[in-house]
């Protein structure tokens, strides 16, 4: 290892010409890069969290595991998992940042953090050298999916704590793009949004898959196409399953007349863009020498075979503050490691993140994923793009409610008509729901992250006791 951190030279830009920002690292013979590349890497990062995290040390002590012990890849499986709930719990005992802050404020450049719509907010600190080496590796991801330096980025996800934003936004100005920060949120933004993108005529759009459907939804309202109108040739996306859900991606492929790219891991795990797909959309592609991620059996915490699903798991291999070190993100999903048009020789996961942990509901025992049901619904034409589900208990029953919506209003015979198909979809999914049809624009739109699953079993609880 010549040097650990790497830093990044902020002049380099490949020729616009080339398909890859780094043509060795992102084509090398996958063995030899996990031996040349990612062990160095890995290796470096242990060393140095447990040299300057008094999380990790006191964490593997209590495991028996020193960083010299780790000399291969599969050595690296013994290392004990962190969650979530673990790095909030730290927070919580040595606010603000937790033991894992392995750098002095000085050296902090920024200050970020979850939404905390679920718990407690997690921080997240990070450090000047950190910020740097986030940007080269979004600008390089991005690059990989087609963005080059005449493109102008529409930014349209909020400007606060949360990560997408600022990672679209150093990835664009370090690849050389222009930057076109809008932000969202604001009271009346969308429209303003709808006339500056017709003005302005941005070629890349970053957001929620949400937020830009509803964004269509608005212009077309205003008698404007998004695919005639607009100029978006790539929409890129984090933050929700949906770019990786079949129906949605085409949709939102056919709304824009564009291509739509499926990114982005977790907060705690930025640079987050290092699952992401190429401009071939095969699936994200796992950029292991920029984050490592495992897909594992949570019976065993080792990686499952490549074909096999597992859990995701991932582990910086460059980063100064708060380095996360097998991570339990915990969202489902199935890993191949077959050649991809693009070249690329990384792993991919073909059908993207399709169950994410914090998404997942138990109904009657199942586990079930909203992103299955989003995929059914938005794979049949007629139904708008917004809906809900409901879970409800009758007597000690679990029901489970779909509120669904068709795109313009309809007779009540195919209203009727419209909710039985959905059902019998549903059902051949091993779904069983009561759909309720409502009138288009019912429901609530979000120009964020969508909130579209309701739990009402506490409230039967509470009325009916434990019965
Ligand atoms: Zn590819």
């Amino acid at each position: 290892m010549k040097q650990w951190p790497t830093h990044p030279d902020p002049s380099y830009r490949p020729s616009p010409n080339s398909p890859y920002w780094n043509t060795e690292l992102e084509t090398m013979d996958p063995g030899k890069r996990e031996q040349d590349v990612i062990l160095p890497k890995l290796q470096a990062q242990l060393a140095y969290a447990y040299e300057n995290s008094a999380f990790y040390r006191k964490k593997w002590d209590a495991a028996g595991i020193r960083p010299e012990d780790i000399r291969s890849l599969t050595d690296f499986e013994s290392v004990p998992l962190v969650t979530k709930e673990e790095i909030r719990q730290d927070q919580i005992d040595q606010p603000p940042f937790g033991s894992n802050l392995c750098v002095p404020t000085v050296d902090l450049a920024r200050i970020l953090g979850t939404s905390g719509t679920t718990g407690r907010p997690t921080a997240f600190a990070v450090s000047a050298g950190d910020m740097q080496r986030i940007a080269e590796a979004h600008a390089r991801i991005m690059w990989g999916f087609g963005v080059r330096q005449d493109d102008i980025v529409f930014i349209g996800s909020i400007f606060s704590l949360y990560w997408g934003s600022w990672g679209a936004l150093v990835g664009t100005e370090r690849l050389g793009a222009v930057a076109f920060p809008f932000g969202a949120g604001v009271a009346g933004q969308t429209l303003r949004a709808i006339e500056w993108i017709a003005t302005v005529r941005p070629t890349i759009f970053y957001g929620t898959p949400s937020y830009s459907l509803y964004i269509a939804e608005q212009a077309r309202k205003l008698g404007l196409d998004p695919a005639r109108d607009f100029n978006f040739r790539i929409l890129f996306f984090s933050g929700e399953p949906g770019a990786g859900v079949p129906s949605t991606k085409r949709r939102i492929e056919e709304t824009y007349d564009a291509i739509c790219i499926d990114s982005g891991s977790t907060g705690e795990m930025s640079p987050w863009m290092a699952n992401a797909e190429c401009s071939h959309r095969t699936g994200m592609h796992l950029w292991q020498d920029i984050v490592y991620a495992e897909i594992v059996d949570l019976s065993t915490n080792k990686r499952v075979a490549y074909g096999e699903e597992g859990v995701t798991v991932y582990t910086h291999l460059d980063r100064t503050s708060q380095p996360m070190i097998r991570f339990l993100a915990g969202d489902v999903t199935r890993w191949v490691n077959d050649p991809c048009p693009c070249g690329r020789t990384y792993p991919r996961l073909p059908s993207g993140i399709y169950g994410r942990a914090d998404d997942m509901f138990v109904v009657r025992g199942e586990n079930v994923y909203p992103s299955a049901i989003e995929d059914v619904i938005r794979a049949i034409p007629g139904f708008g793009d917004e809906y809900r589900i409901i879970i409800t208990r009758e007597r000690t029953m679990d029901e489970l409610i779909v509120q669904a919506e068709p795109a313009r209003v309809v007779e009540s015979a195919e209203a009727l008509r419209m909710k039985k198909e959905l059902e019998a979809r549903l059902q051949a999914r091993g779904l069983r729901t009561v759909v309720q049809l409502l009138d288009p624009g019912v429901l609530d739109r979000t120009e964020f992250k969508a909130k579209r699953i309701i739990d009402r079993r506490d409230l039967y609880e509470s009325i009916h006791g434990d019965g």
